[in-house]
């Protein structure tokens, strides 16, 4: 097989490391012979990969006790719907939309009550200045998207919202850097991008915002249910907890989320410096919110667009095309891109360049 660098937004590459342990251990656990994907939910095996999954994301996030780990299902566009579900309880909402996905946010939650933007990028370059927000001292949180997937923006800092909570959508930047978990009341993350694979969608949520859920919210998305059940009101996504539990293995092999900001930091660094180098190929986010995990960038002569895809494919290094409401090139390069994915990259944007000119 031929060497390759995934470079996709998600699905999304994972560790070699990990996917070779999985298959080690694929067709009998620790001695159990069978599968986790074969494994009771409620056994005592798996049960233990769970306990052991939730502690190691634990030390790697440093969750404060008050706050409830749930893995559930429906990703992170189920959890759209389901955080207004959760947590208006007759109140409003703010919302800050600096991208795509917060803007899907905000039409996701908008049929369960009052919904008011409170700040809006124009274009989804940059995050509005804190002072430009038209916060409401009585909403019942504050909705923002720390990392925008697809415009590749991303929060350098946190507003202060005073008692309001923070709702922050993480997905694609989750574990790539040390967060403070007590600055927010609920943290949410779909596993395909910086986690493990899809099926799994992560909720960190404070211990007091457990008591505010609307009549009808749904057994298996009624967050003081699931915790009280450790996540298991239903049958959780087994095998994706199971892999997302190896990855957290990896990442406290790697040091922990300090060490891997150091790599994220010099893996953007090398491709933003690049791509500032010359004019033949432009990213156009404000440089304090460009994100390290999504990068997109366009070529100075989009009629070049196919023949860059063909030729960077050629070289191993895959999905790379933009996203369709963007267009352009987005590099993605999540926890488990290895640095030598980057420099490969900007390599062969070099040799493109040169010979375009
Ligand atoms: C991918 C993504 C989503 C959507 O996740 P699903 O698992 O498809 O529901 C939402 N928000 C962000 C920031 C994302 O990157």
């Amino acid at each position: 097989m031929a060497k390759i660098y995934n470079f996709s937004a998600g699905p999304a590459v994972l560790p070699p490391s990990v996917l070779k342990r999985a298959q080690a251990e694929m067709l009998d656990w620790h001695g159990t012979g069978m599968s986790v994907m074969e494994m009771s939910h409620r056994g005592k095996a798996f049960l233990s990969i769970l306990a052991k999954t939730e502690a190691d994301l634990r030390t790697l996030l440093n969750v404060p006790d008050h706050y409830k780990v749930l893995f559930l299902q429906g990703g992170a566009i189920a959890e759209n719907a389901m955080i207004p579900l959760n947590l208006l309880n007759g109140k409003s909402a703010d919302y800050v939309v600096t991208g795509s996905w917060s803007e899907r946010s905000v039409k996701e939650a908008k049929m369960f009550g009052e919904i008011n933007v409170v700040a809006k990028s124009q274009p989804f370059h940059y995050v509005p200045d804190f002072a430009s927000w038209k916060l409401n001292k009585d909403a019942a949180y504050l909705h923002i998207c720390t990392n925008e997937t697809i415009d590749g923006v991303e929060f350098d800092a946190l507003p202060n919202a005073g008692n309001v909570p923070i709702v922050a959508d993480m997905s694609s930047h989750i574990l790539s850097r040390p967060i403070d978990v007590s600055q927010y009341g609920v943290i949410y993350a779909g596993a395909q991008k910086n986690i493990g694979p899809a099926g799994l969608c992560l909720v960190i949520v404070r211990e007091d915002l457990l008591n505010q859920a609307a009549p009808i919210v749904p057994g298996v998305f009624h967050w003081k249910a699931q915790s009280e059940n450790q996540s298991m009101v239903n049958t959780p996504p087994t095998y994706a907890i199971y892999i997302a539990g190896l990855v957290f293995e990896w990442l406290l092999e790697q040091g922990g989320v300090e060490v891997i900001e150091q790599q994220n930091i010099a893996k953007a660094s090398l491709l933003y410096d690049y791509i500032d180098s010359t004019d033949f190929y432009r990213n156009d986010i404000l440089v304090r919110h460009r994100s390290r995990m999504n990068i997109p960038f366009f070529l100075k002569d989009e009629s070049l667009n196919d023949d860059f895809l063909a030729g960077a494919e050629a070289n191993g290094l895959l999905q790379l095309k933009g996203h369709r409401s963007v267009g352009g090139m987005r590099a993605s390069i999540y926890n488990a891109m290895p640095f030598a994915g980057v420099q490969a990259l900007v390599e062969f944007m070099q040799s493109f360049a040169q010979s375009h000119q």
